[in-house]
Formats: C-alpha cells, structure tokens, sequence
C-alpha cells in the first residue's frame, strides 16, 4: 500500500532500520524489526549506504520484511555514485519485488568529500531524481526536509523552496531530519504551509543513544542540541546507560507534544536499537500503537 493512503486515513509511527555492512548481519536487523513489530509500526524503512554491498543489502531487507513480516516498507534510495540507468535498475529491482515505496534522497558526499558531485551521467538533486521516478514508475514518494535548513543550503528560504520543489515534482510527504528542539519543526510547519507545501510532514525523532554518537551526528546535519540537553550530556557523558535513559525520557517528552500538536505522524531513527523506541512507545501508549500488554 502507498503510505500516502495510511496517511490519508492514520496518524503513522515508522521506524527507520540501517543495513549491515556484511551479510551476516542481516538476522540482527530483521530481529530488531521484530522487536518493534508488536506495536503496530504503520511501515518501516531501510537506508540506502555509501555504495557497493550495503546498497544490495536494503533491496534484501526490504523484501524480507514486507514479505515475512507482513510490515508496509519504504527503501532509501540516494544519487551518490550511480548513472541514472543503474538507479533505474534498483528501481526495476524493487518495483518487481513488490517495494511500493520509496523515499528518494541526494545523499551525502562520501566521507572526506566536503562537496557533492553528481555520478556521471547521474542525478544532482532529490528533485531530480523524484522527477525520474514520477515519470517512470508508480512508486509511493516521500522526501526529506530540514527544520533546521539543510547544512549546504544558503538560507532557509532557499532549502524551503528546494523542498517546495520536491513536493512539485511527486513528493506525496515529506520526513524531517532529526531535531531536538520542537519549536524548529513548528516554525518550519509554518513556514512551509506559507510556502505553499501542502503534504504531509512527518517529524523525524532520534531517541538519544551515546553522548558522542549524538554530538557527532548533529555536527553532521547542523542539527542543533538545545543548551539544556547540552549539559545533561556533559553530566552523563559516560555512562552509557543514564543517557541512553535521558534519550528516552527526552524523546518520550519531545513526542508527547508533537503528537498532541496534531503531527501526521512521527518517525523513529531506530539506529537498529529497538529497546529506547519500545520504551518511548510504552511511555506514550498511542492509540493504535499500544504494544503489548
Ligand atoms: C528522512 C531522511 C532519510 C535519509 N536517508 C538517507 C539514506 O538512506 N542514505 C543516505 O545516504 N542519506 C540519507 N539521508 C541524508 C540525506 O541524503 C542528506 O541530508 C543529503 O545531504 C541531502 O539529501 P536531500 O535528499 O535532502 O537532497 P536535496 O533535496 O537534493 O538537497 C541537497 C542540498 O541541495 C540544495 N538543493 C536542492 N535542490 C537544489 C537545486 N535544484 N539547485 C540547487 N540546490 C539545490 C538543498 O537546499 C540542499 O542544501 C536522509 C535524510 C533524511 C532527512
């Protein structure tokens, strides 16, 4: 089913899941899915790696898990160092495996690159990309945008209108990057509705795992770790255990008020850690996404 409709008709909860980087890995993420499964995720997701096995790996998983574990996928996929017609391949791929969605990304530069080049002959931007798909297949699309303005964007208004753009060219929904300030995502939602983006936004929710892991990624995205959480960090930094525990309790918070905001939904960075979203999704008991008794 395209998660276009279970949004027309639900407020979703997803949970996002990373390949491994070898294949004996991959039993470790379908349990992880597994975990998650008794509440009730309306789909879950798979990235897209850097390139060669990992890649072949989220066409797998996302097979698997739509086929024995009866769950609704999207697979990542991104325009790092592909032509256009190897992507069309993965698209073929996973249109003949039954996939009926995707969310279609740029990607990263690869590690030590600061700047993204495009492929030869291949995509520059998601825009393009989701153009690509629109015209070719009959995927559910969805695309990411950023609260916190993308880290290469110029200007908010700039990265605004390159979502804008997204949205134009097939984008059904939109799912933010991680955020841990709530006022960044509603300040985007109305910058966006003013801008004219009328599909869903979906905010995406990183429960806190390990202080440098967090410090690390935020740095990464331009994501910004509000003083107050800041300083928690500093005085649980190590001891894995009280902030994975913070992690929870934040996000549990942060959750509790984009969900009685009236969100279309939240979607979890799982990072293959079930434990902290079961415990979020405990915490809130959401209708529908109860888990078990
Ligand atoms: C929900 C979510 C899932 C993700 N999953 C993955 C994944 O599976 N694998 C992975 O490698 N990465 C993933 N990422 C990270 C993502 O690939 C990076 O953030 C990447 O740097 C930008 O991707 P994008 O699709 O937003 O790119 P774009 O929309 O192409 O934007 C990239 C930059 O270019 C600018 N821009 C966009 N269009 C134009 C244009 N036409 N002209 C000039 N400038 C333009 C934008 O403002 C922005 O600064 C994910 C991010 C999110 C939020």
């Amino acid at each position: 089913m395209r998660i276009k409709e279970i949004l027309d008709d639900t407020r979703t909860i997803s949970c996002e899941f990373f390949p491994p980087r070898t294949e004996d890995g991959i039993p470790a993420v379908i349990r992880a899915v597994e975990r998650l499964k008794p509440y009730s995720p309306d789909f879950v997701s798979v990235t897209y790696g850097a390139g060669g096995s990992t890649r072949a790996f989220t066409e797998q998983i996302t097979t698997e898990i739509k086929d024995q574990n009866d769950l609704e996928v999207m697979a990542h996929l991104t325009c790092v160092g592909q032509a256009k017609e190897e992507i069309h391949q993965v698209l073929e791929r996973l249109d003949e495996a039954g996939i009926e969605n995707v969310i279609a990304l740029r990607g990263d530069p690869p590690q030590g690159d600061t700047e993204f080049v495009p492929a030869e002959n291949g995509f520059s931007h998601a825009s393009e990309l989701i153009e690509h798909i629109r015209g070719n297949f009959d995927f559910g699309i969805a695309a990411a945008c950023y609260p916190e303005g993308h880290v290469e964007s110029k200007s908010l208004d700039t990265d605004l209108e390159y979502a804008r753009l997204k949205v134009e060219k097939g984008a059904e929904f939109l799912i933010t990057q991680l955020f841990y300030d709530n006022e960044d995502f509603f300040d985007f939602t109305r910058r966006a509705e003013k801008a004219g983006i009328d599909v869903p936004v979906v905010p995406g929710v990183l429960p806190i795992l390990n202080a440098a892991q967090i410090r690390r990624f935020t740095s990464l995205c331009g994501a910004r770790i509000p003083h107050a959480l800041d300083e928690q960090l500093d005085r649980y930094a190590d001891d894995d255990r009280a902030v994975r525990d913070l992690g929870v309790e934040y996000a549990t918070r942060q959750v509790e008020e984009l969900w009685a905001s009236g969100v279309p939904g939240i979607h979890f960075y799982v990072l293959n850690r079930s434990y902290s979203v079961s415990r979020i999704l405990n915490n809130l008991g959401l209708p529908g996404h109860a888990g078990p008794e």
